[in-house]
């Protein structure tokens, strides 16, 4: 190696570093977000402190990563173990940080390059000057990403305050950096053939699809006023009445049945913990299978523990019945995006064949500007990403009559589909669905039982994360099995 691809790679390196240090800090405000948002706590104002003892940390231990080291893993005052869950969060979203960052600017000519450059995506060749704000969205996301993780596999729930960050950063940064570029020189320098942005957006003549993207969007802000004023209901309304006057009712059996002599209580349990499967999956279950199925666990003829919220969730009788007002959202969202699409058709008509492209375009020659293609673009990701997920949620709910997916899943990958494009949701999603599997049997062959339900979340935040670092070696796969011409330098 020469003295100067030695420099270049400490440069290198050094700046890799720098990403890692940015993302061990926002691990670290993950972590706080992780404790903090489920406990309904406020995530701004109070110091970190020990859950124990609450003996405030000094600024040397709020350090990312080497705080907990300097520690020990032990607050400094009581002695209690502090959680390896935080370095550890703070390692990840470090290495996730840095190794975005490489993939998309580390210099070609160092050999740090050869780790990466098989993730690097086409518009990144513009450079970090030029394309930062694209870095800053992909970067929000992946963090996110966390963040949601470590909050769905704890509480089943994804807030939403964690997926209308990269929601809302996406839908300013994309835009407003899309004006800047076309006021500067018309586009990115580097993109991927076809595409005149970092995400999949609609060609200069892709009028109808400004149509539908911009006509969905629309919609779902109408969708969401109808909602707030009452003409659509909110899906699963009733289900804090329903579970309180269930929970309600197993109390009362419960107390029942402990009057009862304890051995003829026990015997009568066998009945139902033997026909347990066939219970929870009866349409319509009722109280008694709920408390059969939270008393799977139980040792013989002691007192049943009440059912977690994840069981009676599934045990919800009406999920069906529900998804038909979420169809109606769904249907004004899609009415309107169909419309404005049909509409967009017409106005930007006539239209004639190009016989050198053979595609239809309007006569009229007016393009779609940059910003409006781009604006489109991550409005088309947020509905169809979103949309995908609602899609198979409605299907499967309606086949299997308990809730399929959860509403967080739609937010998520709709976000994801507001900072990627429409392609990397909807690809993650069918790969999560691998990862799922994959996790469930791991599950089933570990402990032999399946009944515990795992959240989607954290699986769909992995094939994202795979999908977006994957991506270019997937577009070349693609290629090569189609067949077609791999239009790639
Ligand atoms: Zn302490």
């Amino acid at each position: 190696m020469d003295s100067l691809t030695l420099q270049l790679t400490a440069f290198d390196a050094v700046r890799m570093l720098w990403a890692m240090a940015f993302g061990a800090c926002v691990g670290s405000l993950i972590n706080v977000l992780a404790y903090r948002i489920p406990r309904g706590l406020d995530f701004v104002t109070p110091q970190s402190r020990c859950p124990s003892c609450s003996t405030k940390l000094t600024w040397r231990e709020n350090i990312p990563i080497f705080g907990w080291l300097l520690l020990g893993g032990r607050c400094r005052f009581c002695r209690s173990p502090i959680s390896a869950e935080y370095p550890i969060v703070e390692t990840i979203v470090a290495v996730l940080w840095g190794a975005a960052y490489m993939a998309c600017y580390s210099d070609p000519s160092t050999p740090l390059h050869g780790l990466f450059s098989w993730a690097e995506p086409e518009w990144a060749r513009s450079g970090f000057v030029q394309t930062w704000p694209i870095f800053l969205v992909i970067v929000t996301l992946l963090s996110s990403l966390v963040a949601m993780t470590l909050v769905d596999a704890r509480t089943f729930t994804i807030p939403p305050v964690l997926t209308n960050v990269p929601t809302v950063v996406a839908l300013l940064v994309h835009p407003i950096y899309a004006v800047i570029v076309q006021m500067k020189d018309g586009r990115l320098i580097a993109t991927a053939p076809g595409y005149s942005w970092s995400i999949w957006t609609p060609d200069k003549f892709g009028w109808w699809w400004v149509g539908a993207g911009v006509g969905g969007a629309v919609g779902f802000v109408v969708a969401n006023l109808l909602l707030r004023f009452g003409v659509l209901k909110r899906s699963f309304e009733d289900y804090a009445a329903w579970e309180a006057k269930t929970l309600a009712e197993i109390e009362a059996k419960q107390g029942a049945a402990g009057a009862a002599g304890a051995g003829e209580a026990a015997t009568a349990r066998v009945g139902p913990a033997a026909g347990l499967s066939d219970q929870a999956d009866a349409q319509g279950a009722d109280a008694a299978s709920v408390a059969a199925s939270a008393s799977d666990d139980r040792v013989n003829g002691e007192q049943a523990a009440a059912p977690t919220e994840q069981e009676m969730w599934v045990q919800y009788p009406h999920a069906r019945r529900e998804m038909a007002r979420e169809l109606l959202f769904v249907g004004v969202i899609a009415a309107f995006a169909v419309g404005a699409a049909y509409l967009a058709l017409r106005l930007a008509g006539p239209w004639a064949m190009n016989v050198n492209t053979l595609r239809l375009e309007p006569t009229s020659d007016v393009v779609v500007p940059l910003w409006l293609q781009v604006t489109s673009g991550a409005f088309l990701g947020y509905l169809i990403g979103g949309g995908v997920v609602w899609a198979i949620r409605i299907l499967g709910t309606l086949a299997f009559g308990k809730e399929a997916l959860g509403l967080g899943d739609v937010h998520m990958m709709a976000a994801v589909g507001a900072c990627l494009g429409w392609i990397d949701p909807t690809l993650a999603f069918f790969g999560a669905a691998f990862l799922g599997m994959a996790g469930w049997a791991i599950q089933y062959f570990s402990s032999g039982e399946n009944k515990r339900m795992l959240p989607y979340g954290p699986f769909l935040a992995m094939a994202t994360i795979v999908v977006w670092f994957g991506k270019p070696v997937i577009e070349r796969a693609a290629g090569w099995a189609l067949g077609g011409p791999v239009n790639w330098p």
